[in-house]
């Protein structure tokens, strides 16, 4: 089956009850047992429910993975990854990752005795200079968050399996619409489906999708026995905004790339990343691994300090100066003060994020009303 087919009907049929087309809101905790242990699969909710099961089969099939698992979060979905090692293990990642996970791997899972190297993953063969004996796990991000660098997953995943280490890509940026980690040697892909997935910002959900039955029942031990699992009315929601996600992100690299060409040749934009530039330092790995650039960009201000910073970015009358990305409204982000306050200034610094720097998510509105929005608010 092909894209659009699978987001429509992957992991659902018509309930066997009442023929309904749309997979039903389950929401119970518990199922009946005939007697002990004979029931139909389900026993209580937090190891498993018929939504999220469908959710999770749909899931699968859009990384094209045998198995998907959803979490209540993209953070309970790292989490669950990481608890997969022990005191001792190291992690090779990157500096310039998603500051959630960066604060997860620096404030908690460091205090487990679980060692985190982060270095430039683009260049894959830099990783190499950190992987020893201890190395258990690469986590890496791509396009990265906000500078939209790009890694080599093929070229990364090489390595992996050379060294026997897993592979873990964080496709959150990309959509499974723009890259299949999984076809490119990756172990797990992690999504926060908050975001392209949910694309309606009105959930808040993550996911893991693989391929290894051994891998998986690790991980379902963990997601059951720790228990970040998602309600039936949030799977529904992710079910239904599925349903258009080749749709949406069509629509999204259309708008993404007029945006982005609107506001490379701006006088008030001093850098411009988005990696559909054939100037992007990574752009023949993204073209290689992508189809399309996405919606998101990001931009820094020629001379702007943090006041003009603060002040351009709560003029926008379209664009809504907000966390998160990948829903269908188009938001502005302040990276600095928003999504990477958890990241020390000299690390954010070093990558590029500064007090400059605004994050676009561009979302599918009437393309013109984005374009006169950023005209009337860089003027
Ligand atoms: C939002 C985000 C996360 C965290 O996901 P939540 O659903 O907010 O927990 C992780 N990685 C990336 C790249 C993200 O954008």
């Amino acid at each position: 089956m092909k894209f659009g087919t699978k987001a429509i009907h992957a992991g659902q049929e018509p309930d066997p009850s009442t023929g309904a087309i749309m997979t039903p809101i389950y929401q119970t905790s518990t199922y009946w047992q005939k007697s002990p242990g004979d029931n139909k699969g389900f026993e209580y909710s937090r190891g498993t429910n018929p939504t999220r099961k469908a959710l999770e089969a749909c899931l699968a099939a859009l990384e094209n993975a045998k198995y998907g698992l959803a979490f209540s979060s993209g953070m309970g979905a790292t989490d669950a990854v990481m608890k997969l090692l022990s005191p001792g293990d190291e992690v090779v990642t990157g500096n310039d990752l998603y500051g959630g996970s960066y604060r997860m791997f620096t404030k908690i899972f460091s205090n487990y005795g679980i060692k985190f190297h982060f270095i430039d993953m683009t260049d894959a063969e830099n990783c190499r200079k950190h992987i020893n004996e201890k190395t258990k796990l690469i986590w890496i991000e791509t396009p990265t968050n906000p500078t939209m660098k790009i890694v080599d997953i093929a070229a990364v995943a090489r390595i992996a399996k050379e060294k026997n280490i897993l592979l873990a890509v964080d496709n959150t940026f990309a959509s499974p619409y723009l890259q299949n980690p999984i076809d490119l040697g990756a172990d797990i892909v992690m999504h926060s489906v908050t975001k392209y997935l949910g694309g309606h910002s009105d959930v808040v959900m993550g996911a893991l999708m693989l391929d290894d039955e051994e891998l998986y029942k690790r991980l379902w031990f963990i997601y059951n026995a720790c228990g970040a699992t998602p309600g039936p009315m949030d799977s529904f929601l992710v079910l239904r905004g599925l349903k258009t996600l080749h749709l949406r992100m069509k629509a999204h690299c259309e708008n993404g790339r007029q945006v982005a060409q609107f506001l490379k040749i701006h006088p008030k934009v001093d850098k411009i990343y988005w990696p559909g530039f054939t100037d992007h330092p990574n752009h023949e790995v993204a073209k290689k691994q992508m189809r399309d650039f996405g919606g998101m960009i990001s931009i820094t201000l020629k001379g702007a300090d943090l006041k003009e910073t603060y002040r351009i970015a709560s003029n926008f009358k379209v664009f809504a100066l907000a966390e998160s990305l990948g829903g269908v409204e188009s938001l502005i982000n302040h990276p600095v003060s928003m999504t990477h306050g958890s990241i020390p200034k000299e690390e954010r610094e070093k990558v590029g994020v500064t007090d400059n720097l605004l994050r676009l998510s561009v979302g599918v509105e009437d393309i013109e009303d984005l374009l006169e929005d950023l005209k009337a608010t860089l003027a």
